[in-house]
């Protein structure tokens, strides 16, 4: 089983994708967090990404791509994979065809005005990498629930960042609804509802989109 999840960042992809691969049973696999990952361990792909993570443009297809390659693999996609944050344009999707069928694709919509607020108040831990909102947070926690690790804000997080990725979003990453309807794996999900109620919706409708 192969699903992508689209939308712009800040839309909880990272969020349902953790319950969502869990459910299904498969392998999250998140372009930004192996990214990072490259980042905080100065490997060469790593000093690549750097400068377009910062900036909040797309880190070049071919280095995205040969990532992606090389994930797929591995034996913990053998049962099936969750894309979160990738294809980011129609490139990646056509390299992404031509190595495996996908079955859904997950287009979580969110307006951009909350998107602001998510991103804004978002809260990941360092170590491993869950996610938060200071909505959802007591007001003098700095740690994670899951391991005890320090909450940070990311740092392509601030104002003039978001801009730019919301930017890139809109341009470059939103014309892949179109393309995966034409190919009659689009579902369509509300994003502005509780994070509850969005799991459902996309356990329900990719049941359907399935089935
Ligand atoms: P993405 O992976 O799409 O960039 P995240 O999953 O990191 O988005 O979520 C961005 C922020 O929004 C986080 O602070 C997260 O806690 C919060 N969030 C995610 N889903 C919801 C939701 N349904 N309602 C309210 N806040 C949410
Ligand atoms: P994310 O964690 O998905 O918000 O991604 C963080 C940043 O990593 C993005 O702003 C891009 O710079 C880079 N990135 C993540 N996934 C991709 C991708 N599929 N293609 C290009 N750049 C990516």
């Amino acid at each position: 089983m192969k699903i992508v999840f689209l939308g712009p960042p800040g839309a909880g992809k990272g969020t349902q994708a953790v319950n969502i691969s869990k459910r299904y049973g498969i392998a999250h696999i998140a372009t930004g967090d192996m990214l990072r990952e490259h980042v905080r361990k100065g490997t060469e792909l790593g000093k690549i990404a750097k400068g377009y993570m910062e900036s909040g443009g797309l880190v070049p297809d071919d280095v995205i791509v040969g990532m992606i390659v090389q994930k797929l693999a591995e034996p913990e996609c053998e049962k099936g994979c969750l894309f979160d944050g990738f294809p980011r344009n129609i490139k990646q999707a056509e390299a992404l065809s031509e190595k495996v069928r996908i079955d859904a694709a997950v287009n979580i919509d969110v307006a951009d005005d909350i998107i602001i607020d998510r991103l804004s108040g978002r809260r990941v831990c360092k170590d491993c990498g869950a996610v938060y909102h200071i909505s959802n947070l007591g007001k003098d926690a700095k740690t994670c629930a899951n391991c005890g690790g320090e909450l940070i804000i990311r740092s392509d997080d601030n104002a003039e960042t978001v801009k730019n990725r919301l930017k890139v979003y809109h341009e470059q990453t939103s014309p892949l609804i179109e393309y995966y309807k034409k190919q009659n794996v689009l579902v369509n999900v509300d994003g502005s509802k509780s994070v509850d109620e969005v799991f459902e919706e996309i356990c329900s409708k990719v049941d359907k989109a399935i089935s």
